[in-house]
């Protein structure tokens, strides 16, 4: 009893689709039995005529039932295959894929098709958590690693002139603080970067639109590094075509962009000649550039160097000192504005290339 139950219990398509059929088969024949035999009463038939026409009304009838039934059932068997698998994927991990089988008719095959689609874009998520997780990793470490040697430099110096008060020179104590002074703007450039870079990276941070010229943008900039440049004897000029490009844009963040660009230039481009701001109206959007001469990036540096702490193997070492923050900021800044920035450099020139929309929506 409890057997035959069971068998029920599996089967139960295939009882409920073979009763139907068997049902369908009976009235069908009834009908085309009744129908003929009128006919024949009404004399309209022969009985060999009609005995014909109920063989082949009855058999195309019979198939055409039998295969439209199969179909149906083979489509109710694959539906009900389709479910346990996506049970049994809800209940294990909702990101494995279904594979096609046997059981399965072809019109589900569309349905297996979203289903593994759902099951991609999950595991793309899931990995995207992954990848974000451990970047936020390296980065606490990275900032913890910068924060932690200059401040220990700050207490050991300070340590040497607290600890020393009375053996210590004048000169040698104000040598010592003057150090200790060094590392704390080196620090307090670090947080402030830190900081600027954390608001490039919160999704909802709010832009201060503004329309500016970015002729007159470029022109302050210019003024402000002229000092600078001439020490350099650096070669510090814009172009913009049209001559007046609008633009709208948070001014105090391109602003920042354009400082973080024309700094890098002055810092990094050695032997150059010449920093060139330049801008051009391309449809709808403005595409400038800050470009110098000097010392070519490495190939295998140029999309790296966009990334946080990332900096050129040469500069690591040297008296720069730079977090490798700077063209995050700027990358940051500009995806703020729907914009990109790439870079380009060979023997002769060094570019960094922005471009944003005129108009921001
Ligand atoms: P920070 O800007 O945070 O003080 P940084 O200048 O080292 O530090 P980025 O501005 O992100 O960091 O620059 C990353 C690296 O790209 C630099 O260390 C430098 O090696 C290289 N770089 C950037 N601009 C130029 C340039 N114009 N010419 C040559 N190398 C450059
Ligand atoms: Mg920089």
């Amino acid at each position: 009893m409890k057997n035959f139950a069971l068998f029920l219990k599996h089967n139960r398509t295939k009882i409920y689709y073979a009763v139907v059929t068997f049902l369908l088969l009976l009235f069908f024949s009834w009908s085309i039995i009744i129908g003929v035999t009128r006919l024949q009463l009404y004399r309209q038939l022969t009985p060999v005529m009609s005995q014909w026409l109920l063989i082949v009304l009855v058999s195309v009838g019979s198939t055409t039932i039998l295969i439209w039934q199969f179909v149906r059932w083979r489509q109710a068997e694959s539906l009900s295959h389709f479910i346990h698998d996506m049970n049994r994927i809800a209940r294990e991990n909702s990101d494995s894929m279904i594979e096609w089988h046997a059981a399965y008719a072809p019109k589900t095959q569309a349905l297996i098709d979203v289903s593994n689609q759902i099951a991609k874009n999950t595991r793309q998520i899931r990995e995207e958590e992954r990848e974000s997780e451990r970047s936020k990793d390296e980065m606490i470490t990275n900032i913890s690693h910068d924060l932690r040697t200059p401040l220990t430099a700050i207490i050991g110096y300070l340590g040497l002139v607290e600890m020393n008060a009375d053996t210590l020179s004048a000169a040698e104590k104000a040598k010592y603080i003057h150090t200790a002074y060094d590392r704390s703007n080196q620090m307090k450039v670090l947080v402030e970067d830190l900081f600027a870079f954390s608001q490039t990276q919160a999704h909802d941070a709010v832009l201060n639109i503004s329309t500016l010229s970015l002729g007159d943008l470029f022109a302050q900039l210019i003024a402000s590094y002229e000092i600078e440049a001439q020490e350099k004897h650096i070669e510090l000029t814009q172009i913009t075509n049209p001559e007046i490009i609008m633009l709208e844009a948070d001014s105090d963040k391109l602003a920042r962009v354009l400082m973080n660009l024309i700094t890098n230039a002055m810092k990094y481009g050695k032997r150059e000649t010449f920093i060139k701001l330049t801008a051009q109206v391309k449809k709808t959007d403005v595409e400038i550039r800050v470009i110098n001469d000097g010392v070519k990036i490495p190939n295998k540096d140029i999309v790296d160097i966009f990334g946080r702490f990332y900096r050129v193997e040469s500069s690591r070492n040297s008296k720069t000192g730079g977090t490798g923050l700077g063209l995050a900021i700027v990358k940051g800044i500009i995806e703020q504005h729907q914009g990109s920035v790439s870079a380009s450099s060979d023997d002769e020139l060094t570019s960094f290339i922005v471009t944003i929309p005129l108009k921001q929506h």
